[in-house]
């Protein structure tokens, strides 16, 4: 999705990106957690195995054990013994004997393939084999699934409920990981009311900071939450001055353009290096990113799309580096897009698209309708970004593009 034409002024979205992330430190300090704690938290270690998975071969079936080998003429082998799950069979088993085996159970030593109970006729003591065997069948090697010492999990993996159970399973009880960011969350306008407040005559709804407390939980992240800061010089400043004292980085929407009542920018002139970008990608064009006293400063689009997809696009990127986590994976995919898609060169479009299979089994997508900036409902029916380079013009019909599927923190 890189692109060598920006528009006059603007700064290529690559170049931001690139910009932001040579500025980002990432975390240092850890601590042990049990792991019934550390889900979501980011390994501050790598974690070998210190066991075999399974750590001894087992039967996969309820059934008989034998040695396949010395299976005679005869179908019918004698039972001499039993190996339960947490309870082996410790005796030998020759040339004709066979041993019930259940699921999990460990394999005798002498046995190497089981059969499932439902192929066998008993008889007292006498087992008949109704099917042929494969060597080996029915049985799990050790260290089928993980080998001991093999790396399970590397530094800087974010742990889900399932690496919990793997954990678990190899008897690791206590996990080294990263310590939790705190970030910042500021709206500013003083059209902005809070849910539960009533509206006056040009008041809206603030709602950036609620998608952002919610992706930012998602992302594991503490939320400092300011609420909604009036446009006022000293209320902005004084906000800005707290923020930066209690987080590892200050998030605020709105205010960031050329408005009679965008306070950001000469509040922030005074408190830190803070660049303001005019960045060539559409929706988000206006974005501050910089650093403060003590913390790391983003400045999003006051218009809801703007903010939600520069603080996806950009700012995550940045704050999964400072969390020290792997790089985020996106999934993209070159598909056919079954709309018109309006378009100007100059700027990369993140346009909301809906992904779909057509009735011939082909993946297409469409565009969700009205791309304006403040129409949140445009990303609520999408399932992907439609990726256009800067360069491009309209889209036409029929032709392939390039979609983002959209991950699990939207
Ligand atoms: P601004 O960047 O402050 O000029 O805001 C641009 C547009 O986004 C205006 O229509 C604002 O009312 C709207 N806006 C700004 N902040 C928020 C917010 N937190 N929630 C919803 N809309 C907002
Ligand atoms: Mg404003």
């Amino acid at each position: 999705m890189s692109d060598s034409c920006s528009a006059p002024g603007l700064l290529p979205f690559d170049s931001a990106l690139a910009t932001m992330l040579a500025q980002i430190s990432p975390v240092t300090d850890t601590k042990t957690l049990p792991i019934t704690q550390a889900c979501n938290y980011v390994l501050a270690q790598a974690i070998d195995s210190p066991l075999n998975v399974p750590n001894h071969d087992n039967s996969a079936m309820d059934g008989y054990a034998f040695a396949l080998a010395s299976f005679s003429e005869s179908k019918t082998l004698i039972l001499v013994g039993r190996s339960m799950a947490g309870a082996p069979y410790q005796g030998k088993c020759q040339a004709g004997e066979c041993i019930r085996i259940m699921t999990g159970a460990k394999m005798p030593d002498d046995c190497d393939t089981v059969e499932m109970q439902e192929n066998t006729d008993v008889n007292g003591e006498n087992i008949t084999f109704v099917n042929d065997k494969l060597l080996g069948a029915n049985v799990r090697n050790a260290g089928e699934d993980i080998k001991q010492g093999q790396q399970v999990f590397s530094e800087g993996h974010r742990l889900t409920a399932v690496d919990i159970g793997i954990l678990a399973s190899l008897g690791v009880n206590d996990v080294e990981v990263y310590r939790q960011l705190k970030v910042a969350v500021i709206a500013t306008g003083d059209e902005l009311k809070l849910p539960g407040q009533a509206l006056n005559e040009g008041d809206i709804y603030e709602s950036n900071s609620f998608v952002l407390s919610a992706m930012l939980n998602k992302m594991h992240i503490e939320v400092i939450d300011f609420g909604v800061i009036a446009d006022d010089f000293e209320a902005i400043k004084s906000a800005f001055i707290k923020a930066d004292t209690q987080a590892d980085a200050v998030i605020s929407s709105g205010g960031v353009s050329v408005g009679d009542a965008d306070y950001t920018k000469t509040v922030l002139d005074g408190l830190g290096q803070i660049d303001f970008w005019k960045i060539a990608m559409k929706p988000g064009k206006p974005f501050a990113f910089g650093r403060l006293k003590n913390s790391v400063f983003f400045g999003l689009p006051g218009n809801p799309v703007s903010a939600l997809v520069t603080f996806h696009q950009l700012a995550m990127v940045a704050l999964t580096k400072m969390q020290n986590a792997s790089p985020l994976k996106r999934t993209t995919l070159k598909v056919k897009c079954i709309s018109e898609l309006r378009k100007f060169p100059g700027r990369m479009d993140f346009q909301r698209g809906l992904l779909s299979v057509n009735q011939q089994g082909e993946t297409v997508v469409k565009s969700t309708g009205s791309q304006g900036s403040g129409i949140l409902s445009s990303l609520a029916n999408a399932n992907c970004f439609i990726i256009l380079p800067a360069a491009q013009g309209k889209v036409s019909a029929g032709a392939m593009v390039e979609v983002q599927l959209f991950d699990q923190f939207l």
